[in-house]
């Protein structure tokens, strides 16, 4: 945790010191390397829960700095809820812009997560970065990555992004977020969307994309427009990664597809 007389004092040009996002689902099981686990089980085991469940991005708690990365900024800073701004196509080519993808790579990377938006590292500019991989969707249930839909792919970077829902479907699952660490919630989200905008050279790309690649992708558009999973969640479903194995509360909608 950064202590309060780190904070930057506006957090719209801090650089980041160090930290991680994700989303998942009830009855998660945690996207985390084997070895990772065992070097770190402290952090993923408690005395009574077991495993710390996780998912999409995953919060491991406290953080060691094992590099000079930037650290992904915690809710609070105004850099999350603030718009972030177009990049200029004369920057797209620039070092600044070309390390600034780079880091939010390997910080996606080591999180781990699956998905990872600029202004997660304290730079409100509009670029989003995510993965999926065979191994990570491979510690989930398979009855949950059928629910989900969800299915491994390429790395994606994605700059101006431009999202528009397709159809009407929408799909209810918990997630979470490695700017709102430790906590989850079940968000709505679009089941088929298209995202066009530019790759790291400057190109045009369009991604066509359904299920969880498609909640991927809301997710880390919502963080270009200062949204928070928070501002869109079942706020009655709200609960800390420890909690989400416990029942819904009653009158809560079931999690799915609708
Ligand atoms: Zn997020």
């Amino acid at each position: 945790m950064i202590g309060i007389q780190q904070l930057p004092l506006t957090g719209k040009h801090s650089i980041p010191f160090h930290t991680p996002v994700s989303v998942t689902r009830c009855q998660y099981k945690p996207i985390i390397k084997p070895e990772f686990i065992t070097k770190n089980k402290d952090r993923f085991w408690s005395s009574s829960t077991g495993p710390v469940r996780a998912g999409w991005f995953l919060g491991l708690g406290e953080k060691k700095k094992v590099t000079d990365l930037p650290e992904i900024v915690q809710a609070g800073d105004p850099v999350l809820n603030e718009p972030a701004r177009d990049v200029r196509p004369d920057e797209i080519g620039s070092e600044r812009v070309q390390k600034i993808i780079d880091d939010m790579v390997k910080v996606m990377r080591g999180a781990p997560g699956v998905g990872l938006a600029a202004p997660q590292i304290g730079i409100p500019l509009k670029i989003i970065v995510l993965e999926d991989t065979e191994e990570y969707i491979g510690y989930a249930p398979k009855e949950e990555i059928k629910a989900q839909d969800r299915r491994s792919f390429d790395l994606l970077v994605i700059i101006n992004p431009n999202l528009q829902k397709k159809g009407n479907k929408s799909a209810l699952f918990f997630e979470g977020c490695l700017s709102v660490d430790g906590y989850r919630a079940m968000v709505e989200r679009f089941l088929d969307v298209e995202v066009t905008g530019l790759d790291r050279y400057g190109q045009p790309i369009k991604v066509s994309a359904s299920g969880w690649q498609a909640r991927i992708l809301q997710h880390e558009c919502d963080h270009l427009a200062g949204t928070l999973y928070v501002d869109k969640m079942v706020k009655r479903t709200f609960r800390t990664v420890e909690n989400l194995q416990l029942p819904l509360a009653n009158g809560c909608p079931k999690p799915g597809v609708r």
